[in-house]
């Protein structure tokens, strides 16, 4: 059922469409080649087109509320052009390590407790691989397939329920690591599709992208220009929080770094993960208000 509700053309056509427009305005701008995508099928592709639709299920699916205990489960996924070494995972491990360190920092910064369990090294039940037979990358047309794979991941593979049992979570997504260039994207739920919510990462993304991406499965918003809101938001929160991590995941010089993050969560960011109840930039732009489908 789940393949079916998931192989939809759109997907492909949207995150090809998007691809390209994100891509070529992160160059322009110097800033990383980076993309999240949300599904959001029951609004339709029309709708997608348009500024101001939430990419993120605030409270809804499987990564719900970034409070409380959460699992990030690691699957290593091995392509016909690419695949993992140990030392290269563990360097992933690290970069993603670095990255929810982060994420915990934040939300403590906002009096909001959270931990994000995904340190398969202490925990082995967080981490498997897998094999596709065909490409995952910026030129290739893998989603559909992709799509499928994920959803028979979620399924056979990954038992989302029994592993938020036995860890009293409060909810789990899963990483799609792929060792090869490509664009970042999550992946959540619509109301209708991907309750069980992922991430695609691919090998080589800094720590910032990781963290960036991550918050989008929590209810992050993208605020940078020409995604999700007008150009009157995205001017402002360029001008008052510079470095938000859902605004750009570079630092003031333009320049993505390894092995730091130096991004901030701003109060809208906060607001939108469920940390903060208020911030007065819902009363300047209402089109920031949380909306919960
Ligand atoms: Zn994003």
């Amino acid at each position: 059922m789940i393949y079916e509700r998931m192989k939809k053309k759109r997907w492909n056509d949207f995150v090809k469409a998007k691809a390209k427009t994100f891509c070529s305005v992160a160059l322009s701008q110097g800033i990383a080649v980076w993309l999240a995508v949300a599904v959001l099928v029951s609004m339709g592709l029309q709708a997608e087109e348009e500024l101001g639709n939430p990419r993120s299920s605030y409270g809804l699916g499987s990564a719900g509320y970034l409070k409380g205990d959460n699992l990030l489960y690691s699957l290593f996924v091995d392509t016909p052009e690419s695949s993992w070494t140990k030392e290269e995972k563990e360097k992933a491990l690290t970069e993603l390590l670095l990255a929810t360190d982060y994420i915990e920092e934040q939300a403590s910064a906002y009096h909001c407790e959270t931990r994000l369990i995904c340190d398969w090294e202490e925990n082995a039940d967080l981490c498997s691989d897998a094999v596709v037979d065909f490409a995952i990358n910026d030129e290739e047309d893998f989603t559909d397939r992709l799509d499928e794979e994920i959803a028979r991941w979620v399924e056979e593979k990954v038992d989302f329920e029994g592993l938020k049992e036995s860890y009293r979570a409060k909810g789990i997504a899963l990483l799609v690591f792929v060792n090869n260039p490509g664009t970042s994207y999550a992946i959540v739920f619509d109301g209708t599709d991907n309750p069980k919510e992922s991430l695609i990462l691919f090998g080589q993304e800094p720590p910032s992208v990781f963290a960036h991406e991550i918050l989008h499965l929590f209810g992050a918003h993208d605020l940078y220009r020409d995604a999700e809101y007008t150009q009157e938001v995205t001017a402002y929160v360029g001008a008052a929080y510079p470095l938000e991590i859902m605004y750009t995941v570079a630092d003031e010089n333009g320049v993505l770094r390894k092995g730091k993050i130096v991004n901030l969560v701003s109060p809208i960011t906060a607001y939108h993960l469920g940390w903060i109840d208020y911030t007065e930039e819902i009363d300047l732009f209402p089109q920031l208000k949380r909306e919960q489908k």
